[in-house]
């Protein structure tokens, strides 16, 4: 496990534009050293565009950071060029499991170690962990990455980035267009990645999955935080269970403001604030 004084990751009151476009407004967030935090949001809420102000990628999209900073381990990222975010520890998953689909599975692997400080026995460390966590990557080892199936495909996307060894892991939607068993078996192993020490922020429209994974969320609405809290608690949150979660429940609702004398159902979660 990692040291959990150690400092994780601070994004404070970040803005991001695509040329005119605001695509992020002062957002403000923290994943702790080992801790597995979730961003749940809607199409274009701009959950990518956070990792990719994390992870330094927005310049490959015309996007750039305008205002805030990121920080981690201590370090200011921003000014690093998106190499040098990967040598600190961060790694990126993207969304659309985009792994390369003419080269095989084990040169996939290797090309995700090539940005990896490691001395050669620590890439083989890493392999070996890949492996177990995956042993269908060893199997498969020779044949083309495209032939996978999807699950496998989003299986070799994130051994690829833990070929890196990284400290922090940003997943983008894993679980996008999988069958719910793969969707599972995706789940258990950031379970099993974070139990190694690895600290995770996972991106997900599948906000049950994440909810369940993460131990802190972030509701991302329209480029801003609307919500954060402990995952249980926004996993019992009215809004969260409406909105995210696709519980519609009248009765329960209308229960609810009877016994407030009929207004609506206060949340026990705070609205964002700016407060970390
Ligand atoms: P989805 O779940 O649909 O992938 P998202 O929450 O990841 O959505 P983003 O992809 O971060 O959202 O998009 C946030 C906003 O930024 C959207 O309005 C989107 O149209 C815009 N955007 C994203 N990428 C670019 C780009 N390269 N150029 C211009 N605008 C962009």
């Amino acid at each position: 496990m990692s040291d959990a004084r150690e400092p994780g990751l601070l994004v404070d009151d970040v803005s991001v534009g695509y040329g005119p476009v605001r695509a992020l407004r002062g957002v403000t967030l923290e994943v702790p050293s080992g801790a597995v935090v979730a961003v749940l949001g809607g199409n274009g809420a701009g959950k990518t565009t956070l990792l990719r102000a994390v992870s330094r990628t927005l310049g490959f999209h015309g996007g750039a950071v305008t205002s805030g900073t990121v920080d981690f381990g201590g370090r200011r990222v921003g000014g690093m060029s998106a190499d040098r975010v990967v040598a600190a520890g961060i790694c990126q998953v993207p969304e659309g499991r985009r792994v390369f689909a003419r080269m095989t599975v084990a040169d996939n692997l290797r090309a995700g170690a090539l940005g990896s400080r490691g001395s050669r026995a620590a890439k083989a460390a890493a392999l070996r962990r890949v492996h177990e966590l995956f042993p269908v990557l060893a199997d498969r080892a020779q044949q083309r990455a495209g032939l996978l199936s999807g699950g496998e495909q989003q299986m070799l996307a994130v051994g690829r980035a833990l070929m890196a060894a990284p400290k922090l892991l940003l997943l983008d939607e894993p679980s996008l267009g999988l069958a719910p068993l793969m969707a599972a078996r995706i789940a258990d192993t950031i379970r099993e990645i974070n139990a190694q020490g690895v600290s995770v922020l996972l991106v997900e429209q599948n906000a049950a999955l994440a909810l369940r994974l993460a131990s802190h969320a972030y509701v991302l609405e329209v480029g801003e935080i609307t919500l954060h809290g402990r995952a249980d608690e926004l996993a019992g949150s009215d809004e969260v269970r409406r909105r995210y979660l696709g519980v519609v429940d009248e009765t329960a609702a209308s229960d609810a403001a009877a016994a407030t004398g009929g207004s609506a159902h206060t949340p026990t979660l705070s609205r964002w604030g700016g407060a970390r």
